[in-house]
């Protein structure tokens, strides 16, 4: 079957063929030609299988047709990342690029002014993170009541980051005779409860099984002897020197072990940059372009970086951290070996990591991985040098480590979050800067206190010496005859 066969206007055929693609891929096979119909479409389908080409392809054709009014958008589609929502549209760009379609993004980190003078001329796709959507409605700087196709893309990554009532209500303030897209990778009870109450009579299209690993990923692991961090970075410098490592995504579980990990690589002359929730928005976007163009070779991500993620032709993926959710190691690893390309996925297992290496086994539906014989290496990076170095540094580190107490709880104050958390949950970090609004008088705030610290020295400076006791004066009332009653 030819894109031809789908039923796509010659404009997007063009486009699609500028592209460089020759065949739908299955999801795009079974989505496109119903979403053409009008109909809304259930995809349970997982990044990597052409999703995105298989709602925006039915879109642009259905928007093709007639205007946008001011601050009245026709279509909306919601992502779960400012990231994915990024990717959405340069999507829109790349298909609709024999259209005249006109596009908004809303996402965090980026002004609101810039927003609203897009809405107010009018848009054909707006695409959004949910949480900056409300923001710019509940402001009264936008309609709904005009969306005729809405997306939701990555449903379930919207329930792990508690995006479901605000999904709910944006479905309630569009039209009912919408037509629904629908994705999610998984079909979770409160997902199955969303799409029974607002898709209509859906077709129902999957292309994988949820939790399922493509074949064309080689998986190995391999066993430390012990859990030594200084040992995990040698191990990982090791692996990253590999004959055939072209690029790869370190993924580790805490945003602090993305920076401590970036760090390191760099000081060992690696082109590493990590990328999780608590930086710029800006600093993400710009890595993740070098990423794509080759400039950064490895990325150290924690999890915002493992879904929705379209990075091509990733040749490795290492799990520094072996993931605490199994799913998430079917979605960090998800991110090489796509559109059938070849790809490898490494991952440092130690023994404390057993509970969560089991249930990734039981997720992925095997036995055992492939253990990689790290036994030379380890012989010549013995674990008990490492312990006993460990102790040297555990001195050496003590000051390091309240500084970067310190500091983690000023990262904490910036935006509301906490390092001692997995990075999981918190993918639009500006939406949650958005809703505090004391975030940005936080610094204010801590230089009065500062400013008062210091005045408070400065005038301990000048006081005379401090009375201990009474000294040798007593003072006049006490002194005083006390009369008898
Ligand atoms: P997605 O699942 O939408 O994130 O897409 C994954 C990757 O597949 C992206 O790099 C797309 O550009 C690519 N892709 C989408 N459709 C096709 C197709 N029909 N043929 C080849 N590659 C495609």
């Amino acid at each position: 079957m030819s894109f031809a066969d789908l039923g796509l206007s010659p404009k997007l055929l063009e486009a699609i063929s500028k592209a460089g693609y020759e065949n739908p891929t299955p999801i795009q096979k079974e989505a496109i030609p119903p979403a053409l119909e009008g109909r809304d479409v259930l995809g349970i389908a997982q990044t990597g299988t052409g999703k995105t080409a298989g709602f925006t392809l039915p879109m642009i054709d259905r928007l093709a047709k007639g205007r946008a009014k001011a601050r009245m958008p026709r279509s909306l589609v919601l992502a779960p990342t400012r990231e994915l929502a990024a990717q959405v549209s340069e999507n829109f760009e790349k298909y609709g690029i024999n259209h005249k379609l006109s596009m908004a993004l809303l996402i965090g980190g980026v002004s609101f002014g810039d927003q609203d003078a897009k809405l107010t001329r009018g848009v054909d796709v707006l695409i959004a993170t949910p949480g900056r959507l409300l923001d710019h409605f509940e402001r009264g700087r936008l309609l709904l009541n005009g969306i005729e196709v809405m997306v939701v893309d990555e449903a379930d990554r919207m329930l792990d980051m508690g995006f479901i009532p605000d999904i709910e209500k944006i479905f309630k303030l569009t039209p009912i005779t919408r037509q629904t897209l629908f994705f999610s990778a998984t079909m979770p009870a409160e997902i199955q409860r969303i799409t029974d109450q607002f898709l209509h009579n859906p077709v129902r299209v999957e292309v994988a099984k949820p939790a399922t690993t493509a074949d064309t990923i080689t998986q190995r692991i391999v066993k430390m002897p012990a859990k030594d961090d200084k040992l995990k970075r040698n191990a990982l410098r090791e692996l990253l020197r590999g004959e055939d490592v072209k690029n790869g995504i370190i993924f580790c579980n805490r945003k602090s072990t993305v920076d401590i990990v970036a760090k390191s690589l760099q000081k060992h002359g690696f082109n590493a940059r990590p990328i999780h929730g608590d930086l710029a928005q800006a600093f993400r976007m710009e890595t993740l372009d070098k990423f794509r163009n080759d400039e950064i070779q490895f990325l150290v991500a924690s999890d915002v970086a493992a879904r929705g993620l379209d990075i091509p032709a990733v040749s490795h993926v290492f799990n520094y951290d072996v993931p605490i959710h199994a799913d998430d190691y079917v979605h960090r690893i998800g991110r090489t070996g796509r559109a059938g390309r070849k790809g490898a996925a490494m991952m440092l297992v130690t023994g404390a990591d057993g509970k969560y290496y089991d249930a990734i086994l039981k997720t992925i539906g095997a036995s055992e991985i492939e253990t990689l014989d790290f036994t030379e290496f380890f012989d010549a990076n013995p674990v008990n040098d490492t312990r006993r170095r460990k102790g040297d540094e555990r001195k050496d580190n003590k000051g390091a480590r309240r500084k970067k107490k310190r500091d983690d709880d000023k990262t904490a104050k910036r935006v509301g979050s906490s390092d001692e958390q997995p990075d999981v949950a918190q993918p639009d970090v500006a939406q949650a800067r958005d809703k505090q609004p004391d975030a940005d008088n936080a610094q204010p705030a801590r230089r009065k206190r500062s400013d008062g610290k210091k005045k408070a020295s400065r005038r301990r400076e000048s006081a005379p010496d401090p009375v201990v006791g009474l000294g040798d004066h007593v003072p006049a009332f006490i002194t005083r005859a006390v009369e008898r009653c």
